[in-house]
């Protein structure tokens, strides 16, 4: 089990998170009808007394966004204020992770986002690495991500991770680490809760948002670093056959940070990571507050 952290938000209250339980027959457990979003805290590394968050706004504003789809109307302004009192309440002293969840809280059946209640809540738990930071496997999922006209991909809706969970086991079982899938196009599309970029001849490419993928905020971030550095970017389709020749493959996401990919199937990359290592440096350098260019992608939140 987790090492959850011991205050969560919840029913609009600070409660301990034992206490913090839903009913068996709550709507969207049934039907998949929540959304979610997660953040990884990080204690400054020369102040033990702050955490610090990497781009709440944007985290908040995603959140809020998802609500909008279940007919949900919760202000990013006010997943920031329960977040950060969240944190306070808490005083983490390890490395962790935020999870925030918009959901259907009515008990009762049938799908539906008219006429039913919804709520908020937000726990956290102590997070190290997700995956190995000296590079992972992955397999070619033979599931498929689904299609932004099947429900709204730009949310992280819960109903939709069951794709992610075949992957994933699909991968595990047959002897992966990790699941690349493709679109229903057949095109490179992301990770099982990460999105993914391959470097080829010195350009940082990476699926552009026509592609179904999740618009995640590492990806976003890493494009502007990667900018800001001189490396060329591009945003286009991928083809599967380009991650087997690819010079170097990485998968990034909150939880995942950026992790290289050592092997695509049976096909090994190169061992030389130096745009992914450069990449990651920086990131690194930014979340823990040590770079002061990107200052403004920080809140340091005293506890
Ligand atoms: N894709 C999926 C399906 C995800 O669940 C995540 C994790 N949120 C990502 C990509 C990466 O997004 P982010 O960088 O915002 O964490």
């Amino acid at each position: 089990m987790p090492d959850f952290l011991p205050i969560a938000y919840f029913e609009s209250k600070f409660i301990p998170f034992r206490d913090a339980n839903i009913s068996i027959a709550t709507h969207a457990l049934h039907y998949g009808t929540g959304a979610f979003g997660g953040l990884r805290g990080t204690i400054n590394p020369t102040n033990p007394q702050q955490v610090l968050l990497f781009r709440l706004d944007r985290h908040c504003q995603r959140l809020s966004n998802s609500a909008k789809y279940l007919h949900y109307d919760l202000s990013s302004s006010k997943i920031y204020e329960v977040i950060t009192d969240f944190v306070t309440k808490n005083k983490p002293t390890k490395p962790f992770y935020i999870r925030p969840f918009v959901y259907t809280s009515d008990l009762g059946i049938a799908p539906r986002l008219h006429n039913i209640e919804k709520n908020f809540f937000v726990y956290g738990l102590e997070m190290g690495d997700y995956l190995s930071p000296d590079g992972i496997s992955c397999r070619i999922s033979s599931w498929y991500r689904q299609e932004d006209r099947s429900l709204p991909l730009r949310g992280k809706i819960s109903g939709a991770y069951i794709t992610s969970a075949l992957a994933k086991t699909e991968a595990v079982d047959s002897g992966f680490d990790e699941a690349i899938l493709m679109n229903s196009q057949g095109k490179v599309c992301e990770a099982t809760g990460m999105n993914i970029f391959i470097v080829r001849n010195n350009k940082l490419i990476t699926p552009s948002f026509d592609q179904d993928i999740l618009e995640g905020i590492t990806r976003d971030s890493i494009l502007t670093i990667a900018q800001n550095l001189g490396i060329e970017i591009e945003q286009r389709e991928i083809d599967k056959t380009e991650l087997f020749i690819a010079d170097e493959v990485f998968l990034c996401g909150t939880a995942a940070k950026v992790t290289p990919v050592k092997k695509v199937e049976n096909y090994h990359l190169p061992q030389d990571k130096m745009i992914t290592n450069k990449i990651k440096e920086k990131l690194t350098a930014i979340t823990e507050n040590r770079d002061s260019e990107y200052q403004d992608w920080i809140t340091v939140i005293d506890i």
